[in-house]
């Protein structure tokens, strides 16, 4: 994947370094903070190995007083990792605008990014790395600890970097959706459920319009700089097939169980997001309008 001719985005939060500031106080993690997370992440389904959008769920998270957080640097950083995050940010801001406008007739409000360094808050709550990256439609804004791509490597054997980039789509497809209108729905939905499995079901509708909005954005920045390779879309599908449900519970606990997935199969993950590559339509993204997903 090239970069090079990707703008660069300035809508980016560095908070990288600057200390987590934990809620309890003090400079480590209490007990307590460590009970009210292992309990949050059983709540939410979280698996506790990281994994793309744990936290994702965190659109059902309460929002929590709000801990004073040094404000972090405003704008692109200057390291690699932060330059190529801040390079796909520009792409996915680029290409929502024109396609929300062209498509939908919706303008697209962009969304802010915060890059942190082992743990930080949001307005969705304390945010820790091992959730993965997530975004939190309370302030908008995508969360991520780029230690995560490291992550990806070495415990999902689905590193490179259109595999990265895939991740910060999926995560800004999160945002397009928050636009869109269908996360406040989903949520409204989501608290009707009369039971855990529906709930899930919603979730998993989410996660997979999320990954063929990834793909969408893919089709389009690849049709602006033809900057992708079929090599390329591989590392994607093997990222989208490492992070599905069933593979993680297969290898956390040897089985699988469908109604608890929040995010989809290997399989569903893999072809909603080829959905979106080929397809390149906001419309064809709708998960919500058909029986079988
Ligand atoms: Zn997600």
């Amino acid at each position: 994947m090239r970069i090079d001719d990707l703008r660069t985005s300035d809508n980016i939060e560095d908070r990288r370094g600057s200390g987590p500031s934990f809620p309890g106080g003090g400079g480590g993690m209490g007990l307590g903070t460590l009970v009210v997370l292992g309990l949050l992440g059983w709540a939410l389904g979280i698996d506790p190995r990281i994994l793309i959008g744990g936290a994702e769920m965190v659109s059902q998270m309460r929002p929590q007083q709000q801990q004073s957080q040094p404000a972090g640097r405003t704008g692109a950083p200057t390291d690699d990792i932060g330059q190529f995050v801040a390079k796909i940010l520009g792409e996915t801001e680029d290409v929502w605008s024109k396609v929300l406008k062209q498509e939908m007739g919706r303008d697209y409000v962009r969304p802010k990014l915060v890059l942190f360094s082992g743990a930080t808050n949001s307005a969705c709550g304390f945010a820790q790395s091992a959730m993965g990256p997530f975004y939190c439609p309370n302030d908008q804004r995508v969360y991520l600890d780029t230690s995560f791509f490291r992550d990806m490597q070495r415990k999902l054997g689905g590193g490179g970097d259109f595999a990265y980039a895939y991740v910060i789509a999926h995560e800004v497809g999160h945002h397009v959706e928050n636009v869109l209108g269908v996360l406040p729905r989903v949520q409204q939905a989501q608290r009707r459920a009369s039971s855990q499995a529906e709930a899930n079901a919603l979730s998993v509708r989410v996660e997979l319009m999320a990954d063929c909005l990834a793909g969408v954005w893919a089709k389009a920045m690849n049709e602006r700089h033809h900057n992708i390779t079929e090599q390329d879309v591989k590392q994607a599908l093997n990222t989208a097939a490492a992070i599905g449900d069933d593979r993680l519970q297969k290898e956390a606990q040897g089985y699988a169980v469908p109604d608890s997935f929040t995010h989809g199969s290997s399989e569903q993950r893999m072809r909603w997001f080829m959905t979106g590559m080929k397809g390149g339509s906001v419309r064809g993204c709708n998960t919500f309008n058909q029986q079988r997903i």
